[in-house]
């Protein structure tokens, strides 16, 4: 088989920095006979600054190409004056649009050390492992007719809902695919009960549920049920489908439930590829981070968590993204914090090397 081709982006601010610890876990990788061929790109304000666009044509078509690609974090406050059309944020936007990745996949997941972070009770959220599979190239965001007219002597605000049987069909598939790599139960969410495109989506996942994927075991749930039920017990889902708008809401709110935003890996995946691979974009939640950039205070647990569920949703090596996610466990256990994760207890914070280096040792430690 060809050797898996990873694309890197480290991007700007806090990206490079939680990206070089990324680096190592791809270094552990190639001891267990997982080597990959990595090249690093720009993307972001990095980028512009050296090509004049957030996105290069040929880094682009890089992207298109790889197995997986791998991104930190875009922007910054100097890049705050360019014109919108040239915003490191739109490299992104291209990277996704062009890509078509219309599945956004949002883990929330706890570890045990870290259950007193959260604003829930321990037991609500100790253990907590879900995942929600967000629809994110169609529906009310994108949907025509939009706009602010003016009726009469006022203005009104217009955005569509709008979502074909094809999209509804795609993000289902994906969300099965996943459940049958996790506990194997999937819930969707929507609200039938007042919207018609609710109404299509939930015989839709029902019909692609019944027709490919009988052994999964479907529910389904209005999306304002579904928002008090993720505070009131989430560790009854395992993964939730949703539509853009909703599932913008509930992957914010699940994924609160479990901490800080250095924590918080995220995929976004689209069609197979010839060689059956998704096509597939890595990366941490949070943003640049201005901040705390250059300070060596960045989490880098949100990225490599990232690569982790590159190993497991494009590589299929469930068994190293379940060790790399032990060994985050287990530092987190050994009492190792970043500054972020430094609540009322006044321990001293490791700095993002530390925390890589510490990473890396458990995973070769095995
Ligand atoms: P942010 O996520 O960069 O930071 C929010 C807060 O969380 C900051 O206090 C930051 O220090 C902290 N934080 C974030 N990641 C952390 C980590 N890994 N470890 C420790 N602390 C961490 O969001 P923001 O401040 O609103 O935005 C900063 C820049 O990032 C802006 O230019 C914004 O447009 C951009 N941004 C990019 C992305 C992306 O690349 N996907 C996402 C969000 C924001």
């Amino acid at each position: 088989m060809a050797t898996p081709s990873l694309l890197i982006l480290p991007g700007d601010g806090i990206g490079p920095e939680v990206m070089a610890e990324v680096r190592k876990v791809i270094d552990w990788c190639g001891t267990r006979g997982l080597a990959f061929d990595v090249e690093e790109d720009l993307v972001g304000g990095a980028a512009y600054d050296a090509h004049g666009t957030p996105l290069a044509d040929a880094t682009m078509e890089k992207a298109q190409q790889v197995d997986a690609v791998l991104l930190g974090a875009v922007g910054g406050p100097k890049y705050d004056v360019l014109d919108f059309s040239v915003k490191p944020e739109r490299g992104l936007l291209r990277l996704r649009k062009e890509m078509d990745l219309y599945a956004n996949l949002r883990p929330a997941q706890c570890f045990d050390a870290l259950a007193d972070f959260s604003s829930l009770k321990k037991d609500v959220v100790a253990g907590l492992d879900i995942m929600i599979v967000r629809e994110l190239t169609s529906g009310v965001y994108f949907g025509e007719p939009r706009g602010i007219h003016t009726e009469g002597n006022e203005r009104v605000g217009i955005n569509t809902q709008r979502y074909t049987e094809s999209e509804i069909a795609r993000v289902a598939r994906s969300a099965f695919e996943l459940a049958r790599k996790r506990s194997n139960r999937v819930c969707s969410m929507e609200k039938a009960n007042v919207m018609e495109s609710g109404i299509l989506w939930r015989e839709v996942v029902q019909e692609v549920h019944d027709r490919e994927y009988p052994d999964v075991e479907l529910s389904h749930m209005y999306a304002d049920a579904g928002a008090m039920q993720l505070t009131r017990w989430p560790k009854q889902f395992d993964v939730i489908v949703t539509d853009n708008l909703f599932g913008d809401l509930l992957s914010d709110l699940a994924a609160m439930l479990t901490g800080s935003l250095g924590m918080l890996p995220s995929a976004s995946l689209g069609a197979p590829m010839a060689n059956g691979r998704p096509r597939a974009l890595y990366e941490p939640v949070h943003g640049s981070a201005p901040d705390i950039a250059g300070q060596g205070k960045a989490n880098p647990i949100a990225c490599i968590l990232s690569f982790a569920m590159a190993l497991r949703y494009s590589f299929d090596r469930g068994a190293e993204a379940d060790l790399v996610e032990k060994a985050v466990e287990g530092v987190l256990a050994d009492g190792l914090r970043t500054a972020d994760l430094i609540g009322e207890e006044g321990r001293t914070p490791v700095s993002t090397q530390e925390m890589g280096d510490a990473i890396v040792a458990k995973l070769a430690a095995g």
